[in-house]
């Protein structure tokens, strides 16, 4: 029988998977829709497999559904050199776009004809509702199509240049890029980092989640089946203190792109800085929803309780602390405070299923950590605050409401759970100054119906995303990103397509042949 042992690890807050030191133990079958063990893809991953595996657990059971290799440095030392040889090799980087083109568009039709398969594997590997998946999941193809548009439209372009002389700016792929994702959208995240990479030519190694990378695996082995060449798609499981640091550390690597909490974007971006690799780093986020007197009350709660309460909180853009005039505070509370008290919590497979499971036990605990200080600092809770366990099983979290004043823990810090702050605000002016306090500046929402008043709270947030009178919308064409604790860079749209070229000024002289003689006396006194 193999030797389980239980990972403590220091670099992040909600892993808590456990990791198997020898062969696949007896105790079988898994969930049915998966195959008992999975293995890493890059060339020769079979052969250089590390002889340990980590099991995924569906959270909603707390069953084990499979197992999956996690990499040795030396199995991502393979996965590079497969990524470099690719890449060298000019099979992907060098080929014509339109082939690039035409693959990435035949992986988009694959991944349509295979939409509600990982909707599953989503839900059961993640605890998110089979209908959040099921819609998050019919937009991907279009990251694909749209990045593929981009490699065949993207051109140089010839900039001004004073004097007789023509800049041509061309674009190249970087080479080989790492891309380390999280656990909350598996493929979502994945894909948008995987779309721009490949259709600018790179060659790829993603580092999925330790909690729930199978939809990846699938996906890069789906890659190959639309004759994306071994090697250029490439996925090393593991933990990111072991695997994506290895990753992270090798110094053939051209760019980190990471989507993760912000200790784990430092700890990147310092591993980074030694080999001056650039980074995008999507991180953690507080996302304010300022919800202003003159708009209709109901139409702001539903749209807060949409932003509050999907994934069962676990997205970096969640509408965490909702700040409302306090013209409107208790009209706003009473309904929100209702409606959060009827989600329908339970199964995730289930389609009427509203709110799910939070990812571990890790994540429980730490829900339930900011629930008691947030009390123990004065805040009022006004709905939920425990745990909620279907059939004595499975990390659900009850939908959980407090009022805060803007000074407290849970007003300031992430949860990544259902733990929702209210805080009530006297002034315009005070809610602004309110959602612009925290380290964190990615997503903001406002809800009013003044137009006036939109654009000029819009320009003054701090913030990278704003929605007015909506909550998480996401484009491939509209980029995605923020700054300070929240990471630097942008997912989505032309600048992530360019995130992954390298820019090349080509300066011709097209006046006198041979340009300045600058040592012959009395000439070359002027440069450029
Ligand atoms: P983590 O930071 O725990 O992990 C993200 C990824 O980084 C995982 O693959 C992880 O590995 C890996 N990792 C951890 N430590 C290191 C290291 N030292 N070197 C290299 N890789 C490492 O985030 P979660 O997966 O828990 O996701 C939640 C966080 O992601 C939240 O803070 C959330 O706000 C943020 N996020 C941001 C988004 C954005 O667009 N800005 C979108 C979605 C989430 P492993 O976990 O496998 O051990």
């Amino acid at each position: 029988m193999s030797l389980l042992r239980q990972l403590i690890r220091g670099s992040t807050r909600w892993s808590s998977s456990r990791r198997l030191d020898i062969a696949i133990p007896a105790r079988r079958p898994f969930h049915s829709m998966f195959r008992p063990h999975y293995t890493n893809v890059f060339p020769g991953a079979e052969i250089g497999s590390s002889r340990q595996r980590i099991e995924i657990e569906n959270p909603a059971t707390e069953e084990i559904i499979c197992t999956v290799d996690a990499a040795s440095p030396a199995d991502v030392n393979a996965a590079v050199t497969a990524g470099m040889k690719a890449f060298q090799s000019g099979i992907w980087a060098n080929k014509d776009v339109n082939h690039r083109f035409d693959v990435l568009i035949k992986l988009a039709d694959m991944l349509k004809s295979r939409m509600s398969e990982f909707a599953k594997y989503e839900s059961l590997q993640t605890g998110r509702p089979i209908r959040e998946m099921n819609a998050q999941l019919a937009r991907l193809p279009e990251w694909l199509t749209y990045h593929a548009s981009l490699a065949r439209t993207h051109t140089g372009r010839i900039p001004p240049f004073k004097g007789k002389m023509l800049n041509t700016l061309t674009y190249s792929p970087l080479g080989v890029v790492a891309q380390i994702t999280p656990w909350n959208h598996p493929l979502l995240i994945a894909i948008k980092k995987i779309a721009p990479a490949l259709a600018a030519g790179n060659s790829v190694v993603v580092k999925p989640s330790e909690l729930a990378p199978v939809s990846v695996l699938l996906f890069a082995e789906m890659a190959l089946e639309a004759r994306i060449p071994e090697g250029v798609l490439n996925v090393v499981c593991g933990l990111g203190a072991e695997t994506g640091k290895a990753l992270c550390e090798d110094s053939r690597i051209a760019k980190i792109d990471l989507t993760g909490g912000t200790e784990t974007g430092r700890a990147v971006c310092a591993a980074a800085g030694k080999n001056l690799i650039p980074v995008t780093a999507e991180l953690g986020g507080k996302t304010p929803v300022l919800v202003f007197p003159d708009i209709e009350v109901e139409r702001a709660v539903k749209g807060a309780l949409f932003a509050s309460f999907i994934a069962a909180g676990q997205t970096c853009v969640t509408g965490s602390r909702i700040i409302i005039h306090e013209d409107i505070y208790d009209q706003f509370a009473a309904s929100f405070v209702a409606k959060a008290n009827a989600l329908r919590i339970g199964d995730p497979l289930d389609t009427k299923t509203q709110v799910s499971t939070v990812i571990n036990r890790a994540s429980i605990d730490r829900c339930q950590r900011f629930v008691d200080q947030a009390l123990s600092e004065g805040g009022k809770l006004l709905c939920g605050g425990s745990p909620a366990p279907v059939n004595g099983k499975g990390h659900f979290f009850q939908p959980t409401v407090i009022e805060v004043t803007p000074e407290m823990a849970l007003a300031n810090e992430e949860v990544f759970g259902p733990v929702i702050a209210l805080i009530r605000s006297p002034s315009p002016a005070h809610m602004l100054a309110t959602a612009n306090s925290t380290p964190f500046a990615l997503g903001a929402a406002l809800w009013t119906s003044s137009l006036s008043l939109a654009h000029s709270v819009s320009q003054q947030l701090d913030a990278g995303l704003v929605w007015v009178n909506t909550h998480h919308n996401n484009d491939p064409s509209s980029p995605w990103g923020g700054w300070k604790d929240s990471g630097m860079g942008k997912e989505n749209g032309v600048e992530a397509f360019e995130g992954y070229l390298k820019c090349k000024s080509t300066v011709v002289n097209w006046g006198e042949a041979g340009g300045v003689d600058w040592f012959e006396d009395n000439k070359g006194a002027r440069y450029g």
